[in-house]
This record gives structure tokens, sequence and C-alpha cells, in this order.
């Protein structure tokens, strides 16, 4: 499918999941715009790279996305927004009453409330070019718990939640709104824990994988950073239209359990 003429802007892309999702678009044709709250040459290098191999525009722009007026700014200076991808997260893992409270709020500020400001600057752009498709990167933990992990499994469920409430607003216009359920996934981040918990452990790469990093995951195999591109190109094609406020899953099997 192609998605030459649209453009893309990706929230938190110049590493795992958003960077993979960019080049994913980048591939089928759509015009990128990368972010992150950085501002190095590398960023600038990432978008120039994904211009030359997909033969598409390419930008990065900067922008803190725990800061409301830095969302809709990322979005204005992007001048078109057909795809809006929210990706941008972070994770802090404590007791719910030992949770520092500057982590809680730095949370919900990134994981949840960027992507209201984001749509809210992104949907009048989507309605004067006709077009728009919303994909909320949410996780396994936007439809189940774990201990330790109260703000990102309430920003999590919260993304769901504005998803479906986005997509009824835009129900009878040509615009979707839809969440991916990732679980884990196989990003630089995830692969440079390996070793260490094979020390920790004292076991081989693949019990490690299985046993300790794997073990809420029946397929006993990562997400990789293409599938979860892959599954958002298909949310923008033909084929998706009528797919709006849901979620799909990319989990192996976690939320089946
Ligand atoms: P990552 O750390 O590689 O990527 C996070 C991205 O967000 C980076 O590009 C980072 O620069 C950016 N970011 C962080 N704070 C930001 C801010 N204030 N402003 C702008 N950008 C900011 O992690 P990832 O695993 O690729 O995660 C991406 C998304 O996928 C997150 O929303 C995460 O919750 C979700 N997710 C990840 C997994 C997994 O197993 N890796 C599973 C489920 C969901």
């Amino acid at each position: 499918m192609s998605l030459k003429g649209k453009t893309a802007v990706i929230t938190g892309s110049n590493s795992g999941i958003g960077l993979g999702v960019a080049r994913e678009l980048a591939r089928a044709g759509a015009d990128v715009v990368l972010n992150s709250f950085t501002d190095r040459p590398e960023d600038h290098a990432l978008a120039a790279a994904l211009a030359s191999e997909f033969g598409v525009t390419a930008r990065y722009i900067r922008a803190d996305m725990s800061q409301g007026a830095d969302c809709r700014a990322l979005v204005a200076q992007a001048g078109r927004c057909d795809i809006l991808v929210n990706n941008a997260g972070i994770q802090h893992v404590a007791p719910v009453d030992r949770f520092p409270a500057e982590k809680w709020d730095a949370i919900i500020a990134i994981n949840l409330s960027s992507a209201f400001h984001t749509t809210a600057a992104a949907l009048p752009l989507m309605r004067a070019a006709g077009w728009g498709r919303v994909v909320n990167i949410a996780s396994a933990h936007g439809l189940t718990a774990s201990p330790f992990k109260s703000a990102y499994v309430a920003a999590k469920h919260g993304i769901v939640g504005l998803t479906k409430t986005v997509a009824l607003e835009t129900a009878e216009e040509p615009i979707t709104c839809n969440a991916i359920c990732p679980g884990y996934v196989l990003t630089p981040l995830v692969e440079a824990q390996i070793p260490d918990q094979m020390k920790v452990h004292g076991m081989d790469r693949e019990t490690v994988i299985r046993e300790v990093m794997l073990t809420r995951q029946p397929s006993k195999q990562f997400a990789t950073v293409e599938q979860l591109g892959g599954t958002t190109v298909f949310l923008c094609s033909e084929a998706a239209a009528q797919i709006t406020g849901t979620t799909i899953s990319v989990d192996g099997g976690w939320t089946a359990l």
C-alpha cells in the first residue's frame, strides 16, 4: 500500500518503537516527522537517513512531550499531520505508597496528556486534508495491570479511553483513531538488559528471555518494532477504514491468558 503524499508525525521517535514505526511508514511512502526532547546532530541524522533510504521527506523536530505547548507546537511546525502516532513514553517502577509524585506527574504527562494535546492540534489539519489516522501506542498494560507500575498502567488505560472518545467524535469523518497494545518488544533498551539478566540469573540468553523476561508472553517471543510498524501501516490502509475506537494487541497472547 502507498502512503505517498501523507505526512506522519511520530512522537518519541529517535529510538525503539517510534523509530521502527517511522521506518515502516517511510517504507510505505509517507513523509515523516521524527521527534524527541533532544536536539543533537544524530537526531537530525536519523531523519536524513530515512529520507535517503526511502526517498521521502523526513524531518526531526525537537519538542518535549511533557509540555502541552510543545506538543501542540510539534504539530503546528509539522504543518501537515495526516497520520499522528502518539508513541513517546517513559516508565518508573515502585510501590504505589512510595511512588515519587514527580515521576507520577511525568508519566501521566508524557504517556497520556501529550496525546490529548497532539490530537487536539492534529484534528483540524486532518479535517482540512479530508483524511486522518491517529494511532496511539498503548501497551498490554492498557488492558491489564502489573504491580509497581501504577502510573504507567493508569496512563496506558487512560490512552485507551482517549482513543475510544476521539474515535466517537470523528466517527462520521474519514478519520480513525485506534490503539496498538504491544507486549514485550525487542528494542535496543531491552536488548541491552539481556547480558545483565544473564549474569544475575546465571542463565544463557534463551533461558533468560524465556523464563525471566517473557514470563507473561505465551509465545515466548518478543514482538519486533517492524511488526508494530507494519500494524501501524495497516491501520493507515483502506482495509482499516472502518476500524476505529479499538485496540489491536501485538503481545504474543499476553492478554488471552
Ligand atoms: P524508548 O525509550 O526506546 O522510546 C521512547 C521514546 O520516547 C524515545 O524516542 C524517547 O526519546 C522519547 N521520549 C521520552 N521522553 C520524551 C519527552 N519528554 N518528549 C519527547 N520524547 C520523549 O522505548 P520504547 O520501548 O520504544 O517505547 C515506546 C512506546 O512504546 C512507549 O509509549 C512505551 O510505553 C510503549 N511500549 C513499549 C513496550 C516495550 O516492550 N518496549 C511495550 C509496550 C508499550
